[in-house]
């Protein structure tokens, strides 16, 4: 395996063993807790499936730093497991650090109600803002922390402006890569530390598993690890196998999300019934010249909001046939949710309104299904309100 190969040859073959075990050409999952004692000298190096270093794991791990090109990667038991871990590897007490003001709900309880009690402090930014970023550094701000593009608006911050900073200011940089995944970002290639996913959307693809990954050099890697073996994050066999089989198709799903969302976005915007559209693939959005920059695609989520109230806009996701009416997103299958009920519903009245989240907002995650199909499902839904 070469590093020039493209990223839908490495999908398949990096990091698969080049012994096969008893010639499987698909990975075996090797469902053993523990593993004969081979002389091992360090307690992270005993093979144990909470150390996450069994032969599934492995070939995963192989796999991902590829796609990226990271030293070395690590599955995690879910994309929460990954952030705390890798936040819980770099910030003691009494250290401090900044992150976007807009995260994962989960992202932003951790740091906002969990982070309190072992005095780690944290100043919100806003991503796109370079210029406000230096007023906030503290002597003890060990990192920053972003995400690739945010949810449920769809910007993209300014990364290279993010890398720039934490360097010139000697910080670690952090960077939630999950809504871009490898195809379209590879976080490492523009000087970011570590890229953490939340594997259980587009890495797998098929909302079928809860899993997660961090991705950065070796040293990095190891301080995550070690943190995970004693946090206890480890991701099962079975789980590895779900993820490595659908993590081969990525390229293909990618692709067609990315055309897929931004057909549906050209849609939604030309619609007489939609005020406005969030999708950084369109020449209206703020992020777009950014996400053109950056981004070998725009991604597979769209939001939007329909020139009325919550009512219709309950009635319009009622009223859709293939659309199915939940958070998460990543998947084969195309979804919808009002953020506001669902995924932003932690977040107080003031913190939508300041960022910009209306009730009536509705988010897509863009599946792989016939684009024509999605667009008359949406239509039919649209002529009912
Ligand atoms: C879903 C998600 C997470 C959390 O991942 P889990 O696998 O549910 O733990 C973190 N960040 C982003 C951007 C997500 O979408």
């Amino acid at each position: 395996m070469s590093k020039n190969h493209k990223i839908d040859t490495k999908l398949i073959h990096a990091g698969e063993p080049e012994q096969r075990y008893g010639g499987a050409v698909s990975m075996p999952i090797f469902q053993s807790s523990t593993f004969e004692f081979e002389g091992e000298t360090d307690y992270h190096d005993l093979r144990y499936i909470r150390l996450n270093n069994t032969p599934n794991h492995k070939v995963l791990h192989e796999k991902l730093a590829a796609l990226e090109n990271g030293e070395d990667a690590l599955v995690t038991s879910s994309g929460m497991a990954a952030i705390s871990a890798a936040l819980l590897a770099f910030l003691k007490s009494g250290d401090h650090f900044l992150a976007h003001e807009s995260l994962y709900g989960g992202t932003h309880d951790l740091i906002n109600k969990d982070f309190p009690d072992l005095e780690i402090e944290c100043d919100f930014i806003d991503g796109c803002d370079p210029g406000n970023w230096k007023d906030k550094l503290r002597p003890e701000t060990k990192l920053i922390y972003v995400e690739t593009i945010t949810n449920p608006l769809l910007d993209v911050l300014d990364l290279n402006a993010v890398v720039q900073f934490a360097k010139e200011h000697n910080l670690l940089s952090l960077i939630d890569n999950t809504f871009a995944s490898p195809v379209n970002y590879r976080p490492l290639e523009h000087g970011f530390d570590l890229s953490l996913h939340s594997a259980t959307k587009y890495l797998n693809g098929h909302t079928d598993i809860v899993a997660g990954a961090a991705i950065g050099s070796t040293e990095l890697i190891t301080r995550v690890r070690h943190k995970l073996n004693h946090l206890g994050g480890s991701l099962d066999p079975n789980a590895c196998f779900l993820m490595h089989r659908g993590m081969k198709t990525l390229g293909i799903r990618m692709a067609r999300q990315n055309s897929n969302s931004l057909d549906i976005a050209g849609f939604l915007e030309n619609h007489e019934k939609v005020s406005k559209v969030n999708h950084p693939g369109l020449k209206s959005s703020a992020s777009h010249a950014r996400a053109r920059e950056l981004l070998e695609g725009f991604g597979g989520m769209v939001s939007f909001e329909i020139d009325g109230n919550v009512n219709d806009a309950d009635r319009f996701i009622a009223h859709l046939t293939l659309f199915i009416n939940t958070p998460s997103l990543g998947g084969v299958e195309s979804l919808v949710t009002r953020p506001v009920q669902t995924s932003h519903s932690g977040m107080s009245v003031k913190e939508r309104s300041c960022a910009g989240i209306k009730d009536k907002l509705i988010r897509l995650s863009i599946g792989i299904e016939a684009g024509d199909d999605l667009i008359a499902d949406l239509e039919q839904a649209l002529n009912k309100i």
